[in-house]
């Protein structure tokens, strides 16, 4: 498969797809009745969050169902309304389900400071520590960029924040499958994860808390998820989102190993090709086969159709902000000009790519440039 977008969304495992349409004919009572099939549903819901927690070692009273990485990352600020510690810090760089629920949320009573980062895409920790106030109630800085794929060090952050008394989420949708995520470890008080990055289905997501009485309902109904998220649960994808996990976790290391090759072939051979091919990002610490690159001299929006019709799947800046013509605020934030920022693509390899894919690749962009 010609396809290198897998931050955008990842295809299906097929394991996951055979276990979810087996599960549908058989299982469709609701987790939420005490009769027998309600029963059954319940020990598919249970056995599933069984399963996420151990993926990421936490407990499973610690993990919530919802719909993705967008509802993860909002339910974690409108938690922090209306409390006397209502003050935000996050960076310049987070998903939009992150700087745009924020500006959404200013009206009702959250205040927010945007830290700055670095040319590579890392925050600036004395920034943040600068930005603390007696208000401050959460950090929320993501696990790795979803444009350029720059960890961050979360650790630090968590050690600075604990000092502090702050609160830290991290939006950590795009890492799962490409580096272990621990939670005791990260020493996190959120972290937010979507099914379809790691082959699992769209409209699955987890959203880890340590203490859940620091959480507020933002889907208000019945009393799933332990009162904290209403509605009854999407569970075949819930169920397929658990497989998921711990399909791509017992491959973890060859599955990074893979990308790595990938990755590192994909730039030696660009690198050889035209020395002027900019990777954007620490290069030293970032996801594996995630790669942001700059064509001096050529429009992204061009190159993305040209591959797109040598059925060559690749995204300009990121999904949600392809079509868009406005620059990345991501590379923006790294001190782009637009000139950069519109020759900008990003690659994303997976599980399904072979050298021989990438190879293809690397020729049908050479014969463009
Ligand atoms: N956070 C990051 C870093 C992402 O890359 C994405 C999706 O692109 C999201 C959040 C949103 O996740 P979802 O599509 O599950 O709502």
């Amino acid at each position: 498969m010609k396809y290198f977008d897998h931050s955008s969304t990842t295809p299906i495992n097929p394991k996951v797809i055979s276990l979810m349409t087996s599960k549908q004919s058989e299982l469709y009572g609701n987790p939420s009745s005490i009769h027998l099939h309600g029963q059954k549903a319940k020990g598919i819901l249970e056995s599933a969050r069984g399963k996420i927690a151990k993926s990421i070692n936490a407990k499973k009273t610690q993990i919530i169902f919802t719909s993705g990485g967008t509802e993860s990352n909002n339910q974690v600020l409108w938690s922090l309304i209306g409390n006397k510690k209502n003050h935000i810090i996050t960076s310049k760089i987070e998903h939009p389900a992150i700087t745009k629920a924020l500006q959404a949320l200013e009206p009702l009573g959250l205040e927010y400071s945007l830290v700055n980062v670095s040319s590579d895409g890392l925050v600036d920790i004395d920034e943040i520590l600068n930005l603390v106030n007696d208000r401050t109630g959460l950090i929320s800085i993501m696990l790795a960029n979803n444009e350029i794929g720059a960890v961050q060090p979360i650790k630090e952050i968590s050690k600075l924040a604990s000092e502090k008394g702050i609160l830290l989420h991290t939006d950590a949708v795009q890492c799962m499958g490409k580096m272990k995520i621990d939670i005791v470890d990260l020493g996190v008080d959120f972290l937010s994860l979507s099914a379809h990055k790691f082959y699992g289905p769209k409209g699955a997501g987890i959203l880890y808390t340590k203490n859940p009485t620091h959480l507020k309902p933002m889907i208000i109904g019945g009393n799933q998820e332990y009162g904290l998220r209403g509605g009854t649960e999407n569970l075949i994808s819930i169920a397929g989102m658990a497989l998921a996990a711990e399909l791509i976790n017992e491959e973890l290391e060859s599955h990074i190993i893979h990308l790595t090759t990938l990755e590192k072939y994909f730039k030696s051979e660009l690198q050889n090709f035209n020395g002027k091919i900019n990777f954007n990002g620490d290069q030293s610490n970032k996801l594996p086969g995630l790669i942001s690159v700059s064509f001096p001299g050529h429009k992204s929006s061009k190159l993305v159709i040209q591959l797109d019709q040598a059925e060559m799947y690749v995204s300009n800046g990121s999904a949600c902000g392809s079509g868009n013509i406005k620059p990345s605020p991501v590379l923006k934030a790294l001190g782009f000009d637009d000139l950069r920022n519109f020759s900008t693509i990003r690659f994303s390899f997976g599980v399904s790519n072979s050298l021989k894919d990438v190879e293809a690749l690397i020729n049908q962009i050479k014969k463009i440039i």
